[in-house]
């Protein structure tokens, strides 16, 4: 007999609402946690500036109506202290902690098929066994920090953005270099550059980046807003972005050029990247529509940035807008009328070295005080893939994987009995409203968990023909977009000797729940169940 039903790896948004969810349906549960803290990427990403760029109204739990009703948001995109604040309330108030082991890492998994169980083990050589094991890991928990010479050797401290010291770091006065511009370096630029001596910017690929248009909310508007809430999530599940999006419906091909710089401009002035991009229908397919709004927005950084060759060197040329996720920013690009802020393309003259007092790069040497590096994740995988996870046979996930992330659904990986992963790769995931996301993965599995044990079936496997054409579905619909034509991160571009491959599923939040619904109705099409 297993120690838990479920073992849960990691207690983000995650593995807080699996805990709640399953425990619910009376399973015993345990969510295992890396941190000293619950929140995941919002406990461990506590750098200057971090906020989300999904709207509090969206990004925010939907299992609970009292939750819902009663927690009251300050800002329309909130900071990462008021994400983890509301993520500390949900523990509390669900009373979640006696099921949550902080400061817990799990280092290996290992499938036993003789007692269909799962064991676990953490960082201090505990073991526990569990019927199912469930990966809350996240799809941007296993942070990059290039391999930079002689980076040992610099006299000052340096930071990666996503393990920022919890008592923050005073840089007044200080000469800083960034490394990363994307959407974590584009957040934290303005907040160093605004104490900072000096700022400089070490860009390799210019970002497109939209306005916020942050505020505070309104009690009045809120009101209002949470009279019709329950429909409102309704709409969003259904939505294709797991946010309710009003778009004209029409391509931007078919429109007058002045209808399509108003309407552009309309959205611009409201702020946020998903009423932007999805404001025609063949932005993110058709290379020229694509065109349209990557100039669009280009002009909006050439009108900002006073230097004209700098607002060239700030323009994004390398790939179509939104193939990269779109960065949300009021202040970035303004940042560089600073007279202590200097851009450095490293692009044309890349990084060579460390030294003690500062960073060459092909052309110059630049002193500094101090590094951050918003250099990024290994992304969807990377977190999975360094914990010592072995399914059937003892096969490592490693090793599955090799050619790059699958599993079925985004949900589970043929070949790890009892395994799921909540948004793996296969799912919208990283391309959808993640809270959302989170909800209906974890609510799919609780639904299939205990189908599994009211019938009698202890174990339940992903076939491996069903991921086999799951995947090749997920492909082919990105390959109808223009996203495969960036070196992202969705892709694994970012990462040295990562397989190229586009895993987040394409094909709309909507109609993904719909296709999940219909394989459960359908007694759990494409698993097996023993
Ligand atoms: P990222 O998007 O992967 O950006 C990493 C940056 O570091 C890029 O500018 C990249 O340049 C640069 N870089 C990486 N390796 C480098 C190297 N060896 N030398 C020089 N430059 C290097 O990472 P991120 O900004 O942390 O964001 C990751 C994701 O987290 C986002 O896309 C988003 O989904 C999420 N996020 C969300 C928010 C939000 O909600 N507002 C905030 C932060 C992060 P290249 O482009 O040339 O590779």
């Amino acid at each position: 007999m297993a120690d838990l039903d479920v073992a849960v790896v990691g207690a983000g948004f995650a593995g807080i609402y699996a805990v709640h969810a399953f425990r619910s349906a009376g399973f015993t549960v345990r969510a295992f946690e890396a941190g000293s803290g619950i929140g995941g990427t919002w406990f461990w990403n506590r750098y200057p500036g971090a906020r989300c760029d999904v709207e509090s109204k969206d990004y925010s739990y939907s299992f609970s109506p009292e939750l819902e009703q009663d927690w009251s948001w300050t800002e329309r995109y909130p900071a990462q202290p008021e994400v983890l604040r509301y993520l500390n309330h949900v523990a509390d108030r669900f009373r979640l902690w006696p099921d949550i082991q902080l400061n817990t890492r799990v280092t290996a998994a290992s499938w036993d098929a003789d007692r269909s169980q799962w064991t676990v083990t953490t960082g201090d050589g505990e073991r526990r066994t569990a019927r199912f094991l469930l990966s809350a890991v996240g799809c941007l928990s296993a942070y990059q920090v290039p391999s930079v010479p002689g980076l040992e050797t610099f006299a000052g401290p340096w930071y990666h953005t996503s393990r920022w010291p919890a008592d923050g770091v005073d840089f007044t006065g200080r000469r800083v270099g960034l490394i990363g511009t994307g959407s974590t370096g584009i957040q934290i630029a303005p907040e160093i550059a605004a104490v900072a001596e000096q700022l400089y910017v070490f860009q390799r690929t210019a970002n497109f980046a939209v306005p916020n248009r942050n505020r505070a909310i309104d009690p009045d508007w809120e009101r209002a807003f949470k009279t019709d809430y329950r429909s409102y999530r309704k709409q969003a599940q259904e939505s294709f972005l797991g946010v309710p999006i009003a778009g004209t419906g029409r391509p931007a091909l078919a429109e007058p050029p002045a209808e399509i710089q108003r309407t552009l401009m309309d959205r611009w002035q409201a702020g946020g990247g998903m009423p932007f991009l999805g404001a025609y229908t063949d932005v993110l397919v058709d290379r020229a529509a694509n065109d349209l709004v990557a100039e669009f927005m280009r002009d909006r950084i050439r009108e900002t940035v006073a230097d004209p060759a700098l607002g060239q060197l700030l323009s994004p040329r390398a790939y179509p807008v939104g193939a990269k996720r779109l960065c949300q920013s009021d202040d970035y690009f303004a940042m560089f009328n600073q007279p202590n802020v200097t851009l450095v393309d490293i692009r044309s003259a890349p990084v060579q070295s460390v030294s003690p007092t500062g960073l060459r790069t092909a052309d110059a040497f630049y002193e500094v005080d101090a590094l951050v590096f918003a250099t990024g994740f290994d992304a969807i995988s990377g977190a999975l893939r360094q914990i010592d996870v072995r399914g059937a046979g003892g096969v490592p996930l490693t090793e599955k994987w090799a050619a790059g992330p699958r599993s079925y659904l985004g949900l589970a990986p043929a070949g790890f009995p009892n395994m799921f992963i909540v948004t793996g790769p296969g799912s919208p995931s990283v391309f959808s409203n993640m809270v959302l996301s989170i909800e209906q993965h974890v609510e799919w599995i609780r639904d299939c968990l205990v189908h599994a044990t009211s019938h009698g079936v202890s174990t339940v496997e992903a076939k491996p023909s069903a991921e086999d054409a799951w995947m090749a579905h997920v492909t082919e619909v990105a390959y109808a977009t223009v996203f495969p034509l960036a070196d992202s991160w969705y892709v694994g571009a970012n990462i040295p000797g990562k397989p190229r491959v586009f895993t987040p599923y394409l094909g709309g939040v909507g109609p993904y729940r719909a296709r999940c619904d219909a394989v459960a109705a359908a007694g759990y099409e494409g698993f097996a169940l023993d």
